[in-house]
């Protein structure tokens, strides 16, 4: 580790790059926040977990011993992040009139699916919101007297009682009116639940007693309690999406405050994290993001239209986690053509070689030396993947070498590359119109016509592929590959 670059993160806490110092040394504990299971998650959620995947195999390769977790929110969450509007499991589950749980473990699996696609590795612990409910009382009783207030709706988390409320966004307790519902006797506009009782005459399918009547968790008292528990006060990373940069961390930053008797942030320690990482979001112009438009943009769409799930994750790493990145057929398509490019490469350097050598070895050094520069940068993707190219470009060196090199920056990127076949890449869009016996029957029909130099029944055959959704690929020992929908 000596003659490596400092790993330097950007800490929306402070608004600065930092060079990453652990609390424990040796160690990385990390945590982000996860998914609220009442539906599918978009591409735009999986975003956010590339991030943290990619912000946890770089700490693995800078020799941290990591601890990552991600919550799993399956109570709390409200259709407004801050204090208004419905449950989003309770509201689900009336919507389909089934239970909770059912919702809840359904969407949980169909998220990890997702994870699995897309080459995020398991963290070391997935925490559900609801096996923490008892943590998560004896933590609002240990704040309630000096922090809290209780009004008809349960007990409300007094952000005036914390030094320097809002600092992560920027704001203040007063702001954020007309942004956050109104509740009638609440002290400051931001004040917020962390315990909703369940209103007289209504039942909810998940409820718990506590000593402020039979209710449930807020979602930010969550995340509080379960980073706290399984990582320790104050623990290295928190990360995001960057929508939790206004409302949801700041919550949760007061309440760690006020759990730990800690004073104020500009010791960004004691906000409970050292650092807080935020990624920008993915956009789609047309509202294909929003879960309520129908048929959204899941990752398992852009599988049934032909595209593998890895494409989606390398278009994410073209782009800095901390920029916003849009969303469309034609990028997808261009990082999946250099997804084909990259394991072409690597299947060449295997006909070669066979395996990865134990080490790169010296040739290797200045680009690899490159690429820890880019990587400690904050997590600079977009160069590491010119660095990848430029070792897949080099001439005259050892195939097992070149694979070794390969197989260092990828323990970063997560694109599978040593793994991932040829085969594996073409997938099959589900409007194709023709299977694989009848396109190996056409291009034997085409080859034999541009045998007899027909080759105007040569580019017919292949038009005929073309309607049927496969483009013929003169060239490529395949012969052929399906054209995404
Ligand atoms: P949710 O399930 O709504 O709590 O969101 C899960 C994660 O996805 C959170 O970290 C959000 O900040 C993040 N997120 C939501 N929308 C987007 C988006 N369009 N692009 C990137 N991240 C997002
Ligand atoms: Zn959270």
């Amino acid at each position: 580790m000596i003659d490596q670059p400092a790993l330097v993160l950007f800490n929306s806490l402070t608004r600065q790059p930092e060079a990453f110092v652990p609390v424990h040394p040796g160690e990385a504990r990390v945590y982000s926040c996860g998914p609220t299971v009442y539906n599918y998650p978009h591409i735009g959620n999986m975003r956010a977990y590339v991030f943290a995947d990619v912000l946890g195999r770089t700490l693995s390769y800078k020799g941290y011993a990591l601890t990552h977790v991600i919550n799993i929110t399956d109570v709390g969450h409200l259709t407004d992040d801050a204090d208004a509007g419905e449950d989003k499991m309770e509201a689900a589950a009336a919507a389909r009139a089934q239970s909770i749980w059912d919702i809840a473990r359904h969407y949980t699996e169909a998220y990890w699916a997702d994870i699995a696609a897309l080459n995020i590795r398991a963290p070391a612990h997935w925490s559900i919101a609801t096996e923490y409910v008892p943590q998560m009382i004896e933590f609002a009783k240990t704040i309630a007297e000096r922090h809290c207030y209780e009004l008809p709706g349960g007990l409300y988390f007094d952000v005036g009682s914390v030094a320097d409320y809002g600092r992560l966004a920027r704001t203040n307790t007063d702001e954020g009116e007309g942004r956050i519902d109104q509740v009638a006797g609440k002290r400051h506009a931001a004040d917020f639940a962390i315990w909703r009782k369940t209103p007289v005459g209504e039942t909810r399918q998940m409820e718990w007693d506590s000593p402020w009547g039979k209710g449930a968790p807020g979602w930010h008292l969550e995340c509080s309690v379960m980073s706290g528990a399984l990582l320790g006060f104050p623990f290295d990373i928190h990360t995001g999406g960057i929508d939790h940069r206004e409302i949801h961390h700041p919550n949760e930053i007061a309440q760690n405050q006020a759990f730990c008797c800690a004073g104020g942030l500009t010791d960004p320690a004691n906000s409970g994290a050292r650092v807080w990482m935020h990624n920008n979001f993915l956009v789609e112009r047309s509202g294909k993001m929003s879960k309520s438009s129908g048929e959204f943009l899941r990752l398992q769409l852009l599988i049934d239209r032909g595209y593998h799930p890895l494409a989606y994750r390398l278009m994410c790493l073209q782009a800095h986690y901390r920029s916003e990145l849009e969303f469309s057929w034609e990028g997808l398509g261009a990082a999946l053509t250099r997804l084909k490019r990259l394991v072409m490469a690597v299947a060449q350097l295997r006909e070669r070689a066979g395996e990865p050598a134990a080490t790169p070895g010296p040739r290797f050094a200045e680009a690899l030396g490159r690429f820890d520069a880019a990587i400690s940068d904050d997590l600079n993707t977009s160069v590491a993947l010119t660095v990848l190219d430029d070792i897949v470009a080099m001439k005259k060196v050892d195939p097992a070498e070149k694979l070794a090199a390969i197989r260092v920056v990828d323990s970063v990127l997560g694109l599978g590359l040593l793994m991932l076949d040829r085969l594996a890449l073409r997938l099959r869009p589900k409007a194709a119109t023709i299977d694989e016996a009848a396109i190996a029957e056409v291009l034997d029909q085409r080859r034999a016509a541009r045998a007899g130099k027909d080759f105007a029944l040569s580019d017919m055959l292949r038009d005929a592929l073309s309607a049927a959704g496969v483009d013929a690929m003169d060239g490529d020992p395949l012969g052929w590959d399906w054209r995404p929908q």
